[in-house]
């Protein structure tokens, strides 16, 4: 196990700037996850921590102490791509045992943890075969157990699943998690799969464009988005995100939307909109937590009629069209059919608003 702490890390490629200035705090025995769309510095801050690349600015520590090897091996990492790196002319066993030979383990020594490994992974019935020989979903399990047999302080995971299919990427997960708490090292894991993050990490910090976004316990940013940003990317199905301008008139206030609509709004949100610097919101709701059905008076009210029913799992998503645009909407939608007028309840305690221009939350 090791601590892990990135102090005021950018890494500048020519004039592009990758990595923005960030900083994180690792704990000792933690599993991170580094979430983010495309392009937006994940494997560029996972290769710093490895000493693949050097930062231009800034300081990393491993337990409080910067590292005295540019070096993986000597830095206690184990690395697991997402393209699994084995050594496919070998067996299996081999490839288990490749980390403890080279530093010399006494040979029943290999013998007990590559066993004890193989079994742990399930592929005890594969040691005697060419690890090229094996499927893909093999050969990544091969390459997990590989990296995980030599105990690393530290394990980086670099999108290890998205090669995977979807059945046996849920079972690897799961997997992972059990072999973190079993080793417990200290886990970085890239994902730019939202729900990859949220089912694995004990806390995610979400990237854009170089920056850290957000940093905290998956059901922390789902619930307390910083930004828009964060507020988008963190939730299946996405979040209902509707852009106006509050107006007042008299004692009652209304958000304006662009198409001319506008919606009246509670005076409890029109109170909390009032401390706000800004008059351009985007309004924010889960779709999680919008009801058809009757109306209380801490709801935002909206008519609409339902466009398309989508069904996910058990659960249905009704897309309801209103005067300030399509809605989703999860709650009181069970029978729900296309071409229903329903009235969709937004409880203002659920809504989150942020201001339009800065992306930041309001309330
Ligand atoms: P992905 O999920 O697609 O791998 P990412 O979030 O991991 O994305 P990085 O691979 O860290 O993103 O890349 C961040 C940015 O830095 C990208 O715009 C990428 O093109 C750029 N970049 C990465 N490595 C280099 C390099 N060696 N030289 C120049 N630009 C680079």
């Amino acid at each position: 196990m090791s601590s892990i702490s990135l102090q005021n890390i950018t890494k500048q490629f020519g004039d592009f700037t990758a990595v923005n200035k960030l900083n994180l705090e690792i704990a000792n025995g933690e599993f991170m996850a580094l979430l983010g769309p495309s392009g937006c510095g994940k494997t560029t801050t996972m290769n710093m921590v490895a000493g693949i690349e050097s930062a231009s600015n800034g300081q990393l520590l491993f337990d409080g102490k910067p590292p005295t090897s540019q070096k993986l091996q000597d830095r206690g990492i184990g690395f697991v791509f997402q393209n699994y790196a084995i050594f496919t002319h070998m067996t299996v066993r081999d490839n288990l045992a490749f980390s403890l030979t080279v530093k010399k383990r006494p040979t029943d020594e290999i013998n007990r943890r590559v066993t004890a490994m193989a079994k742990r992974m399930s592929i005890d019935h594969r040691l005697a075969e060419l690890a090229g020989s094996l499927s893909v979903n093999e050969m990544q399990k091969v390459a997990i157990a590989r990296s995980a047999i030599a105990e690393p302080k530290v394990f980086l995971l670099d999108e290890p699943l998205s090669n995977l299919d979807a059945g046996f990427r849920a079972y690897m997960r799961a997997e992972l998690k059990i072999l973190q708490h079993e080793f417990k090292q200290t886990m970085i894991y890239v994902t730019h799969d939202q729900i990859e993050a949220m089912s694995l990490a004990d806390r995610i910090a979400i990237m854009d464009k170089g920056k850290l976004m957000q940093v905290g316990a998956p059901l922390d940013v789902y619930n307390n988005p910083a930004n828009i940003f964060v507020a988008r990317f963190v939730g299946s199905p996405a979040i209902n995100m509707v852009d106006g301008e509050v107006r007042t008139s008299g004692s009652s206030a209304y958000l304006g939307v662009a198409n001319g609509q506008q919606i009246e709004l509670p005076s409890d949100l029109h109170q909390l909109f009032s401390k706000s610097i800004s008059s351009a919101v985007s309004l924010g709701i889960r779709a999680q937590e919008v009801r058809a059905g009757q109306a209380s008076d801490h709801d935002i009210i909206i008519p609409g009629r339902v466009d398309v029913v989508e069904r996910i799992g058990p659960v249905k998503v009704a897309h309801v069209e209103t005067q300030i645009g399509i809605l989703k909407c999860m709650q009181g939608v069970e029978l729900a059919q296309a071409g229903q007028h329903l009235i969709l309840n937004l409880p203002v305690a659920k809504c989150l608003a942020f201001d339009t221009t800065t992306g930041n939350r309001l309330i």
